[in-house]
């Protein structure tokens, strides 16, 4: 395969960028040799990609086919097998050298970050913070939990059986817009530290944090292209993507994911979904108020709610209601909606035309129907076509749009609730479980509610970095939101086929021959029986 792109082909259009914006392109675009082009023969299709933070075009980028992908897979997997063969201590010295390299141009990062999604600087950070934490994390765990295993043998002694954890071989991940460094970056180091080579498609929106990432990568290291990126929109790179790959990370939508999980059900390859949710918080009667509102603003509008994890719904319990709800009130019209990259901003524009109309119909929909408005509702044009206010609703009823369906931006509902168990019953009367969140003062009741939640994290007294920022525990979903993990050793074993090697000793399972069938089952018989009796 050839590299055809040459410099021209990429246009950037600086003219409408500001001198910070140029720095961080300078220091992390995409060099053209970066960019996937398999056909030597045709002018690759460019693609327009306009921010969400300033409304001007970025660059132009080269989308591939669906039938240039197995190309891409083939290099991948060539690479690949380079990769596998390197121990695992050099991996991990390449991995904390991008946690290095990325630490140096955060800056920048944050920039293409913030410039290509729209989110305030602050959000932006998160995603910088969590890649270089899960990127050290495995770094520095991989090497114990992928070490061979030695477990018990079939015949004491003379069975000797080893687990082995062997790379899947090209792990294709597919990634979406809200959180574009996070969501490219971290499922691959997983990845990469388990062995295999990436082939990565961002959201058509978002490709420039997981160019940057590809470019810090091999500026700290690791071979080149052992994470490639893929540019073109999901419908067409998706199937081919699944045809070629050993495994298929999928963080996106649950309508998508059931698509992915077909066909990857039909290719009989692992697969891992991390999908949407309608995330509740519940609002003990001996919450601390203060805490809890603040924490509230946090879980329900970070990344201006664009955030698989943040939370829509919140009961509180009708004795703390009059004391919570102007706490949280306060805080949330203190909030500062800007289109800037200043760290001063709390919550910056959405990031397509789409997503402000789902905001705008649920909230319309709801008002319609007898809900109130108790804060924002609205855009506001001076800051961006795309600036929507934090919204908060009450006297929302199940007829309503709001009241199940994921709206994925900063509109949160507010329910009244009787009691622990009431508040229970309706933080689970969804088909989603993402994540949760319980204030209390009682920890001992807290925990012991978490357990009955139906959703894959629980936090108590946060919103969600609580249980996100815990890497060495699993993160994912129950119900329709999702299937397996990333974070902690769940997450990293994915990536492998784990394999069973048992060496037999002296003699060979089986009834010898001098015994006989009868005479050895009676053996085996008595053998069982003394399991039970003296419990072995
Ligand atoms: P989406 O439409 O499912 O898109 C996500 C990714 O899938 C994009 O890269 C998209 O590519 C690609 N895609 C779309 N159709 C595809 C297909 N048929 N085959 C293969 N790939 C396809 O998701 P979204 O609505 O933009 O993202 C928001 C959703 O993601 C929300 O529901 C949110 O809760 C969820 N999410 C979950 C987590 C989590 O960890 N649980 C994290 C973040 C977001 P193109 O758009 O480029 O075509």
């Amino acid at each position: 395969m050839t590299d055809t792109l040459s410099s021209k082909n990429l246009a950037f259009k600086f003219a409408q960028l500001d001198k910070r914006g140029r720095r961080a392109l300078d220091s992390l675009a995409p060099r053209p040799q970066d960019l996937c082009s398999t056909n030597p023969q045709s002018e690759p299709v460019m693609e327009s990609k306009t921010s969400a933070l300033t409304d001007s075009v970025i660059a132009e980028l080269p989308t591939i086919k669906g039938s240039d992908v197995a190309v891409v897979f083939d290099r991948a997997r060539e690479i690949g097998k380079a990769w596998a063969a390197t121990d695992i201590r050099e991996r991990k010295r390449l991995v904390l050298s991008f946690v290095d390299t990325l630490l140096k141009e955060y800056e920048a990062v944050l920039d293409i970050i913030q410039w290509e999604n729209g989110k305030n600087r602050g959000s932006a950070y998160e995603e910088v913070y969590d890649v270089a934490m899960n990127s050290r994390y495995y770094a520095l765990h991989a090497e114990r939990i992928l070490r061979s295993k030695s477990v018990a043998g079939a015949v004491p002694v003379l069975t000797k059986t080893q687990i082995n954890f062997v790379p899947k071989g090209v792990v294709g991940i597919i990634s979406p817009w809200n959180y574009p460094l996070t969501l490219a970056a971290s499922d691959a180091i997983a990845a990469i530290m388990a062995g295999n080579s990436i082939v990565l498609k961002p959201d058509s929106q978002t490709p420039f944090s997981a160019l940057a990432i590809k470019a810090l990568m091999e500026r700290a290291g690791l071979p080149r292209n052992l994470f490639q990126v893929v540019i073109g929109s999901g419908r067409e790179l998706g199937g081919p993507m699944i045809e070629n790959a050993n495994y298929i990370m999928f963080t996106g939508s649950s309508q998508t994911g059931r698509t992915i999980a077909r066909q990857s059900g039909e290719k009989l390859i692992g697969f891992s979904a991390e999908l949407g949710g309608k995330n509740a918080m519940i609002i003990r009667a001996d919450a601390p108020v203060e805490r809890a509102a603040a924490g509230a603003v946090k879980a329900c509008f970070s990344s201006s709610g664009q955030l698989c994890i943040s939370m829509e719904r919140i009961y509180i319990h009708k004795d703390i209601w009059d004391r919570f709800v102007p706490a949280f009130l306060k805080r949330v019209k203190e909030m500062k909606l800007e289109a800037s990259m200043d760290w001063k901003a709390d919550i910056g524009p959405l990031i397509n035309d789409a997503q402000v109309e789902k905001v705008a119909e649920h909230i319309n929909d709801a008002v319609a129907k007898g809900a109130k408005v108790l804060a924002g509702g609205h855009l506001v044009p001076e800051v961006s076509n795309r600036a929507f206010l934090p919204t908060v609703l009450t006297d929302v009823t199940p007829d309503m749009k709001v009241f199940g369906e994921e709206t994925f931006g900063p509109l949160v509902s507010l329910y009244k609730v009787d009691s622990d168990e009431q508040a229970l019953s309706l933080v689970n009367a969804t088909n989603y479980g993402l994540n949760s969140a319980i204030w209390s003062d009682d920890l001992k009741i807290a925990q012991s509610m978490a357990i009955r939640v139906e959703a894959g994290t629980v936090n108590i007294n946060d919103g969600y970095a609580a249980a996100w920022g815990s890497i060495h525990a699993p993160s994912g979903g129950f119900k329709d939101s999702g299937l397996s993990h990333r974070h902690g050793v769940e997450g990293l074993v994915k990536y492998t086929d784990v394999q069973t090697v048992a060496t037999q000793r002296l003699m060979h399972i089986g009834a010898p021959k001098w015994l006989g069938e009868k005479a050895w089952a009676k053996v085996l018989h008595t053998y069982l029986r003394a399991q039970r009796r003296f419990d072995l």
